[in-house]
């Protein structure tokens, strides 16, 4: 065990996993040796989600694992973050009296305190200082969040009642972390937030996302930014409009839509249609942005019928990503009282039809692609497959498809390269030129 050594285990989203990297900054700063190998480290950070209870189970695994540790004396002292204490404040503290503090998802610059003096802070105001950072991401592409919290009230979704209402950084500060971040080597922005078409609404008193874009759009060093968190407002027209015009914004899109059944979307609470959701669609399409989506299926009152329009749209749109997730009857949402719950067989059933939809669209794509030329970033050199892992201008990191690449590269590298194989979510390129 090192002295005075801290590591974090970062669990949930990419908006977690930057309040990780804010928290391993703050810490540095503050004297403190990072580890990013529990193992050895005197102090461990739990990061924890907590938005579906399957979230919650997951992170009172890890707490077990390392209070099973600190009664062994392998590691000195717990403290508990993020989603979980904000949700719950210090039940966690009487279900696991060994952890030492805990911090809320606005309390990153508490952590110090937590560690030194088991002191526990848990605020319901919005931290706008951008803490430093120290990356937990590969060199080449990393997130900025540039909001919190959530207006929108869907009701199957308890983050509101965890992140409050959203909470936006300020321009400039965005823009010099995304400066500093490029001058570190990051090629490729992925710009994040609950939903990132809300931006700047709280602190401009408008939705000032395009006008953030076109600053980030100015940063030198560059390659790549890449939309994830967007929600089916009016406000995507502009921002459609946006990424045709920009130089670095990449052609893709992250819109979760969640149904398209106009009677599971008011009961979702859903500000949207199922006329304004293919309309976005097509502009997107006739604009060739890709589009990763995700829907529930099995939301109460989700009749056969419901179902299969929202299989028959997934079918028709055949988008580039899906996530498909079923309904998670959470306590602190507003459907959970709703009755006519939906089976859990029904659910599995309906899962997996779309589940069998989402490989047919993969393997479509992965022939629309095939013979094509694209820009490829790589990843890393993959020692078993003996290729480096790469992907499309059309792929996020961690979430969508990847492509197989042979020659001289380097993680980070940008080329053109010609799609000679296609699997399902798997490709093959042979690089052309142009490598930078
Ligand atoms: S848009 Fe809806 S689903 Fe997304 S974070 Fe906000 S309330 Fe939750």
């Amino acid at each position: 065990m090192k002295n005075n050594s801290v590591s974090i285990v970062s669990l949930g989203c990419a908006k977690n996993l930057v309040d990780s990297e804010r928290i391993l900054g703050e810490l540095g700063v503050s004297g403190f040796d990072i580890s990013f190998n529990s193992e050895e480290s005197e102090f461990v950070v739990i990061n924890t989600c907590a938005f579906l209870k399957s979230a919650r189970d997951e992170a009172e695994e890890i707490i077990s694992e390392f209070v099973e540790k600190k009664k062994i004396g392998k590691v000195k002292k717990i403290v508990v973050a993020g989603c979980y204490p904000a949700l719950e404040g210090h039940m966690l503290l009487s279900k696991f009296p060994e952890i030492d503090a805990l911090i809320g998802t606005n309390n990153i610059g508490d952590v110090v305190k937590a560690i030194k003096n088991n002191r526990s802070s848990i605020s319901r105001v919005p931290e706008r200082y951008l803490y430093p950072r120290i990356k937990a991401t590969l060199p080449h592409y990393e997130y900025l969040k540039i909001a919190d919290g959530c207006n929108h009230r869907c009701s199957f979704c308890i983050i509101p009642k965890i992140k409050g209402r959203t909470h936006s950084f300020q321009k400039e500060d965005l823009v010099k972390e995304a400066q500093s971040l490029a001058d570190s080597g990051v090629k490729e922005l992925i710009v994040i937030a609950q939903d990132i078409t809300q931006y700047g609404i709280d602190i401009y008193g408008k939705v000032e996302l395009v006008s953030l874009l076109k600053s980030l759009d100015k940063v030198k060093g560059l390659s790549w930014i890449r939309l994830l968190y967007t929600y089916p407002s009016n406000a995507m027209l502009d921002l459609i409009d946006y990424i045709k015009d920009s130089e670095h914004i990449v052609p893709y899109i992250d819109i979760p839509i969640q149904h398209v059944s106009d009677k599971i979307l008011r009961n979702m609470k859903r500000a949207t249609s199922k006329k304004d959701i293919e309309f976005i669609f097509n502009s997107l399409k006739k604009s060739n942005i890709a589009i990763r989506t995700s829907v529930i299926v099995g939301f109460p009152h989700e009749t056969g019928d419901d179902f299969r329009e929202l299989k028959q749209f997934v079918s028709s749109y055949e988008t580039d990503h899906l996530g498909v997730f079923e309904y998670s009857n959470e306590e602190k949402s507003g459907s959970f009282s709703f009755n006519e719950q939906v089976p859990d067989s029904v659910k599995k059933e309906r899962l997996e039809a779309v589940l069998e939809v989402r490989d047919l669209n993969a393997a479509r794509r992965g022939e629309r692609l095939l013979g094509k030329e694209l820009p490829v970033i790589v990843d890393y050199y993959d020692n078993g497959i003996k290729r480096f892992v790469g992907r499309t201008i059309y792929d996020a990191p961690e979430i969508d498809d990847v492509v197989y690449l042979t020659g001289k590269l380097n993680s980070g590298t940008i080329c053109n390269a010609k799609i000679v194989e296609a699997y399902p979510y798997e490709l093959v390129a042979k690089v052309k030129n142009g490598v930078r």
